[in-house]
């Protein structure tokens, strides 16, 4: 078939010089039906899925081996080796098993991690339009094949290389290919020159660049790899996983802490030489002690917490596409947000219509033979852009459909009237100008409606109609009909009509949106969703301050902005864009604290607003849909892009995607977000505190005259088990009681601020302490039981230690033993294999330890709970603390 096409196959760089029915050939499709599914199908399995391959897929035992690429776990396994060679077989294999299944811990911890990031690619990752079999489908991008026909419209992201075969008037931004940031116009001709610059290949869009503007469609000649994204991208070092900036702060932490161990336990090797204890048993104590005490597992750990939470927002129907933002969204300060649709429902509905200065509630309520109600009924009808589906429900932009249904109520039909007056041009909505203009044929004249905002019609009108026919305008009048509508919260819309003899030569709104007649105006309700007034209040007590960005009158932004709290009812902060305009960047930060809502704003100004909250040390999140909007969600702190009526150019410059457009979800994602930053705090805390607790105990022990109280076996059970399972279960934790009644966090605060510093070394110092306590009792009371009695206090008193830390503030009697079950059963699993190592014969031989008598029990679980005590003392202080701050601070 395509025998007379000469192209290079293995050179696909030259589809720009072929015409679009040779492409078609080419590739063996039909661009007026598409692909047949089967044949795509095959065509999935040869070229394999439509995406960028960033990252090789790392294998099981790849991670695995990863596990014991670690110097610590090396030498430590070196000196097992080493002391299975001199006779101690035993203790070499238990301390292999133990690193062994330390290892496997860490590869079920990094796999589910990588299984949480890869579901949150896949639900973040765009769907794109294309004809297969003659029907149009949604199919995800990364479904599509060469020869695929596919559609593009403004706001998509070009889901592959395509050879245009259709535009009008398409613009697209190239500046990811060609670093080019001035939209591009497309067309579809052949294109001569073989050898062009990929920005002068005016026939092709390029995988990755925007669509600013119209509508195209296009045959995918290049997926995945193969396109010119891919070459690029494959030229690019592949780059690591993003860290969040809590994991890099982190990273260097642990170096520095890395350090001090290796220190501590070369002064513990050192000391145990001097008093004469075995160099290999001394070399073995201390590596194990390192080992346990690195904290090298806490960057896996934050992933799995940030990913799975992650997960669960996506459940509150919070997408989030990257996961620095999960860790950040609890910082937030300010909530940008749009009205339409996010705010309220974008379920518009006429409610009012005013003409002749009478108000009606519909056009069933007039007499629609009067040319004033007649003209008002068809400019209804004629000028709004809504299509019928099959089974006659319309659809379109909510405006729209009201004004369509408002016109039904008066029984004037679009369908009919569009055949007594066909709609011949048109100048189409633009939010610049706040306006639309249709033109239809009328008998042998031309008649034109206008509709769009009050203040942009009324200055291009020069007359008015009134019941008894044309008059001079009154613009006073109806300016106070506007702000009465618009102060009871209605979207007002002002209606004009034009006649012209002939269709004019120039259709541009110069000429045509002038010397108008004004008819009427509309009111359109949007009635606020439900949950929003609480996700305000709840932003309130949490210390965030919502903002409301909107294009409507400002009047009807102050009244809904009123309804909601937004505003409180003495505020005055309500500015417009041209207000804003008029400010310089100075004058806006020094106001912008004050400002609760701005009406008739472009999405333009919403980077300026970002810029100035970010200045004044905010934390913004703010939300957009268009393509417009795209660099204020850049430049936020968190992006938030809406799932049901967001262009891809914006979920693409999000972090953030509302499933359901809801402003209450940013704040239930904020809530869900303080929520993991929390748990993730506690885990630190935990962890540290425990591995203080065991350094403390290897430490003070020959200051005090003891042996060494545990054995490398010990040391690293107690870091397989304690560490491993309760640590995890703690990010089961729910979100603790007033958890919106507290501030933000400053993005920049130490992870160790609030006493947690204070607290790792002072409770790790009683944890020691306890133990040495338990084994001081043993030792000198003669038992042989000694160094089983440390070990369990040990591990029994990093146990208490998690379930109360389980609040930051409250009792855990307050918060009861089984409000985190998960937690709970990891306790009683970790005690019940502490009993296990303590009491059967053969764990006995392994770990060197022995059966303890009932005194010896009872003084193991007796000793921790001092820790109980303590920490809840140390709990009831930040309490009255916190009392005390509130009443200084006037709460
Ligand atoms: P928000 O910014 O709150 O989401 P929005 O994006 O809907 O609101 P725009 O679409 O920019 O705001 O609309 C701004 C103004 O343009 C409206 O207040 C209205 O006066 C006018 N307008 C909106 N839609 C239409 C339409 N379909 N036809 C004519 N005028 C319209």
């Amino acid at each position: 078939m395509h025998r007379n096409v000469e192209i290079d196959r293995e050179n696909q760089r030259q589809w720009h010089t072929l015409s679009p029915q040779q492409v078609a050939e080419f590739l063996e499709v039909d661009p007026a039906c598409g692909l047949a599914p089967d044949d795509a199908k095959k065509r999935l399995l040869q070229s394999g899925p439509n995406e960028l391959e960033a990252r090789e897929q790392t294998t099981l035992l790849q991670m695995l081996v990863r596990q014991f690429a670690d110097v610590m776990i090396l030498v430590l396994l070196a000196a097992a080796a080493l002391s299975a060679a001199l006779g101690e077989q035993t203790d070499a294999v238990v301390i292999m098993i133990i690193v062994v299944l330390n290892a496997i811990i860490g590869v079920v911890q990094e796999y589910r991690a990588e299984q949480a990031m890869a579901a949150l690619r896949k639900m973040t990752s765009p769907d794109a339009r294309v004809k297969r079999d003659g029907h149009l489908h949604n199919i995800p991008a990364t479904g599509l094949v060469t020869g695929d026909v596919v559609i593009l419209e403004a706001g998509n992201i070009v889901p592959c290389d395509l050879r245009l075969v259709n535009a009008a008037n398409l613009e697209v931004d190239e500046s990811a290919i060609t670093g080019e940031s001035v939209a591009v116009e497309k067309d579809v001709r052949a294109l001569e020159l073989v050898e062009l610059p990929l920005g002068d290949r005016y026939n092709i869009a390029y995988k990755g660049t925007h669509v600013t503007r119209g509508r195209a469609v296009g045959i995918a000649v290049a997926t995945g790899m193969q396109t010119e994204l891919g070459r690029i991208a494959s030229l690019l070092d592949k780059s690591e996983i993003q860290l969040t900036p809590l994991q890099k702060r982190l990273a260097s932490f642990s170096k520095k802490l890395a350090l001090a161990i290796l220190i501590i336990a070369a002064v513990v090797f050192a000391g145990g030489l001097m008093r004469g204890e075995a160099v290999m048993l001394m070399f073995l104590t201390a590596i194990s002690l390192a080992v346990a005490a690195i904290p090298e597992a806490l960057p896996a750990v934050i992933t799995i917490s940030l990913a799975l939470g992650a997960k669960n927002m996506g459940r509150l129907n919070a997408l989030m596409r990257r996961l620095p933002a999960v860790e950040t969204l609890g910082s937030v300060t300010v909530i940008c947000s749009d009205k339409t649709g996010t705010l309220t429902r974008n379920e518009m509905r006429v409610e009012q219509i005013v003409a002749n200065g009478q108000t009606a509630g519909s056009l069933s309520g007039v007499d629609c033979s009067k040319p004033l109600w007649n003209q008002l009924g068809k400019a209804l009808a004629l000028s709004t852009d809504v299509t019928l589906d099959d089974s006659g429900h319309a659809c379109g932009e909510p405006t729209e459909i009201a004004l369509y249904l408002g016109a039904l109520d008066g029984e004037f039909i679009k369908s009919e009237l569009e055949r007594l007056h066909p709609r011949v041009a048109e100048l189409s909505f633009s939010a610049e100008r706040r306006c639309m203009t249709t033109l239809h044929q009328n008998g042998n004249s031309i008649i034109s409606f206008t509709k769009g905002a009050p203040e942009a019609i009324l200055p291009r009108c020069t007359q008015q109609l009134f019941l008894d026919g044309p008059n001079t305008l009154e613009p006073h009048a109806i300016h106070a009909q506007v702000e009465a509508l618009a102060g009871q919260g209605y979207r007002v819309l002002a209606i004009a009509m034009r006649q012209f003899p002939t269709l004019p030569e120039q259709i541009n709104p110069q000429h045509i949106e002038n010397g108008l007649t004004f008819l009427g105006l509309v009111g359109l309700i949007d009635p606020p969703r439900e949950a929003v007034a609480q996700a305000v209040d709840d932003c309130k007590t949490a210390g965030i301050v919502p903002v409301m960005i909107t294009g409507d009158h400002p009047i009807t932004a102050r009244a809904i902005a009123k309804r909601l709290g937004i505003l409180e009812a003495h505020q005055n902060g309500v500015i417009t864009g041209v207000e804003l305009n008029s400010l310089s960047d100075m004058q806006l930060k020094m106001r912008v604290g004050n400002i609760r809502v701005y009406a008739r704003a472009s999405p333009e100004q919403k980077i300026r607003i970002v810029k100035a909250l970010q200045h004044n040390g905010e934390f913004v999140a703010m939300t957009g849909d268009g393509v417009n909007d795209a660099p204020a969600l850049k430049q936020a702190d968190i992006g938030v892009a809406m799932g049901k009526k967001g262009t891809d150019v914006a979920r693409e410059a999000s972090d953030m995607i509302l499933v359901d457009d809801n402003f209450a979800t940013i704040v239930a994602a904020i809530r869900e977000g303080r929520r993991i930053f929390d748990n993730i705090r506690k885990f630190i805390k935990y962890t540290m505190t425990s591995n203080s607790g065991e350094i403390w105990t290897l430490f003070l022990a020959p200051f005090l005259g003891l042996p060494i109280p545990l054995l490398p076996i010990q040391i690293l059970w107690i870091n397989l088990v304690t560490d491993g399972l309760p640590g995890l279960a703690l990010s089961a934790e729910p979100q603790e009681r007033g958890i919106m009644h507290r501030p933000p966090r400053p993005p920049q605060e130490s992870i160790f601020a609030h006493g947690m510093w204070q607290h790792m070394v002072g409770v790790g110092l009683l944890i020691g302490g306890l133990s040495l306590a338990g084994q001081a009792w043993a030792y000198h009371s003669g038992s042989e039981n000694w160094q089983t009695v440390v070990f369990t206090v040990l591990t029994f008193s990093q146990l208490v230690q998690v379930l109360v830390i389980r609040s930051e503030r409250e009792s855990l009697i307050t918060i009861g033993l089984f409000s985190n079950l998960p937690l709970l059963g990891a306790v009683l699993l970790t005690v019940a294999l502490q009993l296990m190592v303590i009491y059967l014969p053969f764990f006995n031989a392994i770990f060197h330890t022995s059966p303890l008598n009932l005194i010896e029990l009872l003084v193991c679980f007796a000793l921790p709970m001092i820790v109980f005590v303590v920490v809840e003392i140390e709990k009831l202080l930040v309490r009255r603390k916190d009392i005390y701050g509130r009443k200084k601070n006037g709460y």
